[in-house]
């Protein structure tokens, strides 16, 4: 494979931004070797400085559900720069993209629109503290929520990838107030909510975690944390900003028949512009400025071009939820597939998948948590990703990371990737 164009733009880039990415794990440094500059895409794939293609199983790390250069996506932002980039004043398309999140979320009773999922998270997390007058926050171990300071405790995705789960920079008193737990584990939450009585805000989790690759909430458990919520005053929050709108139309909310009081959003919502939003209870979003005293303000929020792209996008998704069984069949027929290689080659490593995301991790145990998810080896990861890079599969660089798949990846693709998967696999033991 040639990659000198992406090599020669790596050295350059390094000379002016640090680790020559603007977000850590693009870097490849988990995997080795250095990462691809991208030119183009279109439908599945994606085509390199080099002209090289790749089947692209990271979709921007999630908002391309409908893969690359949907149509009516970029017709929506050509007719939206025709008016203006921004006018910092409010819009039409605000409302209708806000009545709209809260038809297909309905626990999203009011919803404010920020640039980005940290910016969403952040900013519920100030809420709920303001909302309950309490400092602490559960959040757990593995879950990655933007790069928020409270939030950069014992963080999955990046985070882990790059071994600092706990960044520097984060003032003791700031982590003090971020308590963690196993995931999927509800006696630690309760043991938290007991030792820190009537301390806690909130309790912030990936309702399906997408940043230690893909974990699925054990039976019960969302309920459960619903209930210690609801039993001690404490805040719900689903960071859907992976899962909304892919793991269903009303996010994994609506798949596991669970309501958090709010919920954060990002990715999809802006149909591959910057976007971030949160929403929930009235009752609660009504303490957000100026309804109420917790502030949050945006220059850029609601952006037109922005507010445009998402409107598409949801409103395709809602005219269109046939697309989530088809995206559950590939995403199965790609698990059954390696499964078959796995048994034809007597490995036994795990796969978790639900709905249009799916990890392999390289470990025999279940994987139901962050310790679980690090007993996979890391290093033949590495080796699994770049062979599969070389046949033109592009997947998460890192363990720690689910594959999103999108709609244009139809059957035959799909067989493409069962078949580079069997022939690395088959190379590596
Ligand atoms: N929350 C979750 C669950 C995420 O996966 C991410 C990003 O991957 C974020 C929050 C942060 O979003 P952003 O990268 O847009 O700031």
């Amino acid at each position: 494979m040639k990659i000198e164009k992406s090599r020669a733009l790596f050295s350059e880039a390094q000379k002016y931004i640090p680790g020559g990415v603007n977000s850590p794990v693009r870097a490849f440094k988990a995997v080795g070797g250095d990462p691809l500059f991208i030119k183009s895409s279109k439908g599945a794939y994606m085509f390199d400085e080099d002209d090289n293609k790749y089947i692209d199983l990271i979709n921007s790390w999630g908002p391309m559900i409908l893969g690359h250069g949907h149509e009516g996506i970029a017709q929506a932002v050509r007719e939206a720069v025709d008016h203006s980039l921004s006018f910092g004043a409010p819009t039409r398309k605000e409302v209708e993209i806000a009545e709209l999140i809260t038809h297909m979320m309905p626990s999203v009773e009011k919803v404010r629109m920020v640039n980005s999922g940290t910016e969403a998270t952040m900013s519920a997390l100030r809420l709920a503290r303001g909302f309950t007058g309490r400092d602490k926050i559960i959040k757990f171990e593995g879950c990655y929520h933007g790069h928020g300071d409270s939030f950069l405790i014992a963080a999955g995705s990046g985070a882990a990838t790059m071994g600092i789960p706990n960044s520097p920079g984060v003032t003791k008193g700031t982590a003090q107030d971020t308590l963690t737990a196993p995931f999927n584990n509800l006696k630690a939450v309760q043991d938290l909510v007991d030792r820190n009585n009537g301390n806690i805000a909130a309790i912030i989790l990936e309702p399906v975690a997408g940043n230690m690759g893909c974990v699925l909430p054990q039976e019960g458990y969302l309920l459960g944390l619903r209930d210690i919520c609801d039993k001690n005053g404490i805040v719900l929050i689903f960071d859907e900003v992976m899962t909304g709108f892919r793991l269903s139309k009303g996010g994994a909310q609506e798949l596991f028949g669970v309501r958090p009081d709010l919920t954060t959003l990002g990715k999809i919502i802006g149909g591959g512009m910057p976007v971030g939003a949160y929403g929930g209870k009235a009752e609660i979003m009504d303490f957000v400025s100026p309804a109420g005293p917790v502030y949050q303000a945006g220059t850029l929020s609601g952006n037109p071009v922005a507010m445009s792209a998402g409107l598409a996008m949801l409103t395709y998704l809602n005219e269109h939820s046939e697309i989530y069984k088809s995206l559950q069949d590939t995403t199965s027929r790609i698990a059954a597939g390696y499964r078959l290689s796995l048994d034809k080659l007597d490995l036994k490593y795990t796969i978790n998948h639900i709905g249009s995301m799916i990890s392999m991790f390289f470990t025999d145990q279940p994987v139901f948590d962050f310790d679980s998810a690090k007993t996979s080896n890391t290093e033949l990861f590495g080796r699994y990703f770049r062979g599969m890079l070389e046949r033109g599969v592009y997947l998460p660089p890192s363990q720690f990371e689910t594959y999103f798949i999108s709609t244009a990846i139809d059957n035959s693709i799909a067989d493409e990737i069962i078949r580079a998967n069997h022939e690395v696999l088959e190379e590596l033991t």
